[in-house]
C-alpha cells in the first residue's frame, strides 16, 4: 500500500514538471504587453503576471488550501426550473495566486445546471492557497447547490 502511494507521488511530480516547461513558450509578438499573452491565462483575473498554472488533477503540496471568501449565488436556469431539476453541481476551480478563478472543470455534473454553476463560481473570490507562506495557484472544488424550494 505504501509502495502504491509512493508511485502516485512520482507520477504527479513528473506531470508538474511537464506543465512548468510548457508555460514558458506561451509568449508571442509583444504588441502591447497584455495583448501578447494567451487570453486564457487572464480569464477571471486582471493581474498581468501569473505563476505557471497547475494542470487539472495535478496535486500541488500547499500548507493551506484556497478558501472562498466571497460566493456568488448561481442564476437558476429557467429551463431547469421548469423541468424541476435541482441538486448539487461540483465545479473544480483553479484559483490563481491573487485569489481569482481563472479556469474551471465540472466534477459532478447536472447537465442543465452546469453552465450556471460555472458562471457563478467564476465570480467567487478566494483567499489564495499558501505554500511556504507564499500564495500559489491551486485547484479546489466548489460545490454549487440548486434548490427549487
Ligand atoms: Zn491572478
Amino acid at each position: 500500500m505504501t509502495a502504491a502511494l509512493r508511485s502516485t507521488a512520482v507520477a504527479t511530480t513528473v506531470a508538474c514538471l511537464v506543465v512548468a516547461c510548457g508555460c514558458v513558450t506561451t509568449w508571442s509578438r509583444p504588441e502591447g504587453e497584455l495583448a501578447a499573452q494567451k487570453p486564457e491565462l487572464h480569464a477571471g483575473c486582471s493581474e498581468p503576471v501569473h505563476q505557471p498554472r497547475p494542470e487539472y488533477k495535478t496535486r500541488v503540496t500547499v500548507d493551506q488550501l484556497a478558501e472562498a471568501i466571497r460566493k456568488v449565488a448561481p442564476e437558476y436556469p429557467k429551463t431547469a426550473m421548469e423541468a424541476g431539476i435541482e441538486g448539487m453541481v461540483v465545479v473544480a476551480a483553479l484559483v490563481c495566486e491573487h485569489g481569482h478563478v481563472v479556469d474551471t472543470r465540472i466534477v459532478k455534473s447536472i447537465p442543465m445546471l452546469d453552465a450556471a454553476a460555472v458562471a457563478a463560481v467564476q465570480q467567487w473570490t478566494y483567499q489564495p492557497a499558501l505554500a511556504s507562506r507564499k500564495p500559489v495557484p491551486c485547484w479546489v472544488e466548489a460545490p454549487v447547490m440548486f434548490r427549487l424550494h
